[in-house]
């Protein structure tokens, strides 16, 4: 996918003024697929707001923190290595998975058709195990707490 970048400046959180916190796991908030380590400002008032931090998906920034901020689309992140990973995720196109299965003349349809389905599988295997790796990743860098949910707490 190419993205142009003409004299465009994409807006940024930190020019919002609004406190910003930082994603300690990707994770959806708010309609927006958020990845580790990107700068964002809580929606005021949400219901999940405190959930959030006390959970451990959230902490909250330090006023004037240098961010490092996407040219393409204006996010920002606390880490270099954290926009190069959102830039890999969400503006590189993913990795181009194995051509699907070409009928053999001598093949029977029987036998085309498994081999369809074994195709099918692999791409959602695929896919499962790239997530699987993300997700495992921050496991180890981030926990979360689940020993702070409101039972726990009683
Ligand atoms: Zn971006």
């Amino acid at each position: 996918m190419a993205v142009k970048v003409s004299g465009h400046v994409p807006k940024r959180p930190s020019d919002t003024g609004r406190p910003l916190v930082m994603a300690r796991r990707s994770f959806r908030y708010a309609g927006a697929s958020l990845i580790q380590g990107q700068a964002f400002s809580l929606v005021p008032d949400a219901r999940n707001n405190e959930k959030l931090e006390r959970l451990g998906f959230v902490a909250p920034l330090e006023k004037g923190l240098k961010l490092f901020a996407c040219r393409v689309c204006g996010a920002e992140f606390v880490t270099e290595r954290a926009r190069e990973r959102h830039g890999r995720f969400d503006h590189e196109p993913a990795a181009a998975p194995p051509p699907p299965p070409v009928k053999h003349p001598e093949e029977s349809l029987d036998d085309y058709q498994t081999r369809v389905e074994a195709y099918g599988e692999l791409l959602g295997q695929l896919e499962d195990s790239r997530l699987d790796r993300r997700i495992k990743s921050e496991d180890a860098e981030a926990p979360l707490k689940f020993d702070q949910t409101a039972a726990s707490r009683l």
